[in-house]
């Protein structure tokens, strides 16, 4: 075992950014390096597999920090996203230097790296002041990071912000290198529809910017999805180290138990399983999935156009509506809803996703392209329908339906009809066979990149060898 390194980890304190970067910790404890994983006080206390975690993981600590903001803070970005990134820059940043400076006075395990959220770059600075090597891992699309560094330049030549209202959302963006032709204004990363002056419209640029000042990147992606882009931002980085899909990583490095456990461990809400008896019961590859993640939330007149459409589609539907997370929708409408579903549908306020995205009965996954989420459909070989919201979903589902071609994008649209043609085209459609046929072709990339001599593989390996050599 290594008595050196000693890697501390920060994710940004949101589902989505807490599962890919716990993964990495596992998979570097599991090479024998010791990992502190640093969440907020707030999110700490919903980890409750913590101290299983480390029974399995003897080298992976937990720690927490405060996240700036009063106990009774809704903490979603609908409800003050604003006021999560201030409080971070204010109150965590100082608590952070501070510990980290004591991890050198006192311990006896210094840290010699850091491994920080790709929108967390304070993190970063404050690592090179105490001559710590800092790493940024941006848990979002390799696409999604390049539209952001070329934003600027595109402000620049007159691409006006916010896109929407009466603009051509159809017009093609140009100036992007390796996206021309594909990119349109409505594919643009969700901030480009808020004022330019937004607060955080603004933090989502400087962060980008700032990612440059770290030792290295990493991301959760793999060369095979997105090489043409990942040669533009190569160059920008010291290093770059693709080690996704991780969750397909973790299963070849772990075995499937302990990687799902893994999975179920690093969430924030405890999944309800009944889904996959229920799953059981039905013919295969006939049901849709329906998951929208952690962030976004569904009106009430969203939930009804989405409740009537899978009813139309007629077929079967496991629906995740997030009533517990506080939705704007009320408990009740659940309770109507699953009344009024019966025996066709099966309703959860959180599912064990990749299970269920694994089960043979699974035909179909209607996603808001989260890009975890995007990454999990590609191992399963699921083939989607995108309703993007915000941030990289919204370019995601360009990649997912016009590079890839594993699926249909159903943007900027919400209404029953449109739902219920999307589900039959995909579930039985004529274009089934041509997406299902790429969707094997990626979810094979995927399998074969985390093999050993695989890509993502191979840059596991050259991050824990470089991080040794610290
Ligand atoms: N997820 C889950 N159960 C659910 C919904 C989501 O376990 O019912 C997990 C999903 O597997 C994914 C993560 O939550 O790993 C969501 O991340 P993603 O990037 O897709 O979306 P976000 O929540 O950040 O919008």
């Amino acid at each position: 075992m290594d008595q050196q390194a000693h890697i501390l980890i920060l994710p940004f304190p949101a589902q989505g950014h807490i599962k890919p970067m716990l993964s990495l910790a596992a998979l570097l404890c599991q090479a024998g390096l010791h990992v502190t994983f640093l969440n907020t006080d707030h999110n700490h206390h919903r980890l409750t597999h913590r101290e299983a975690l480390s029974t399995r993981f003897p080298t992976l600590h937990f720690e927490s920090i405060s996240d700036g903001l009063p106990t009774d803070h809704p903490r979603t970005f609908q409800h003050g996203g604003d006021q999560i990134i201030s409080a971070i820059k204010s109150v965590t940043k100082p608590l952070f230097r501070e510990m980290l400076a004591d991890f050198g006075r006192k311990s006896e395990l210094p840290i010699t790296c850091v491994i920080a959220d790709g929108i967390m770059s304070f993190a970063i600075d404050v690592a090179k002041e105490l001559g710590i090597c800092g790493i940024t891992f941006r848990t979002f699309s390799a696409c999604c990071l390049w539209a952001y560094f070329c934003l600027s330049k595109l402000i620049e030549e007159g691409l006006q912000l916010p896109v929407g209202g009466d603009d051509d959302m159809d017009q093609m963006v140009t100036g992007v290198p390796s996206m021309d032709g594909v990119l349109r204004r409505r594919d643009l990363p969700g901030t480009c529809r808020r004022q330019p002056d937004d607060p955080l419209s603004q933090f989502f640029i400087e962060e980008t910017k700032a990612m440059t000042r770290a030792s290295a990147l990493i991301l959760n992606t793999f060369d095979d999805l997105e090489a043409p882009i990942l040669s533009h931002i190569a160059p920008l980085f010291p290093k770059v180290y693709t080690i996704g899909p991780l969750n397909a990583l973790l299963r070849s490095r772990l075995g499937d138990d302990l990687s799902l456990s893994l999975s179920s461990s690093s969430s924030l809400w405890e999944a309800d399983r009944s889904c996959i008896k229920w799953l059981d019961s039905q013919p295969l590859r006939s049901v849709i999935y329906v998951s929208f993640g952690s962030l976004v939330m569904l009106t009430h007149g969203q939930i009804l156009e989405f409740w009537h459409g899978l009813v139309d589609s007629g077929k079967p539907f496991l629906w995740v509506i997030p009533i517990r997370r506080g939705a704007g929708a009320e408990q009740e409408i659940l309770e109507e809803l699953q009344a009024g579903t019966g025996e066709m549908g099966f309703l959860v306020d959180w599912a064990p996703q990749e299970e269920v995205l694994a089960h043979p009965s699974v035909g179909g996954f209607l996603t808001h392209s989260g890009w975890n989420s995007t990454l999990e459909g590609i191992v399963a070989g699921t083939p989607m329908i995108c309703w993007p919201q915000i941030a990289d979903q919204l370019i995601n589902s360009r990649w997912v339906s016009e590079v890839w071609k594993v699926g249909l994008d159903m943007k900027d649209k919400c209404d029953r009809s449109t739902i219920k043609e999307m589900i039959r085209t995909l579930m039985e459609g004529r274009g089934r066979g041509e997406i299902i046929r790429s969707m094997n072709q990626l979810a094979n990339s995927a399998h074969v990149c985390v093999r050993e001599g695989g890509s993502s593989c191979h840059n596991l390996e050259k991050l824990i060898e470089d991080i040794r050599k610290l």
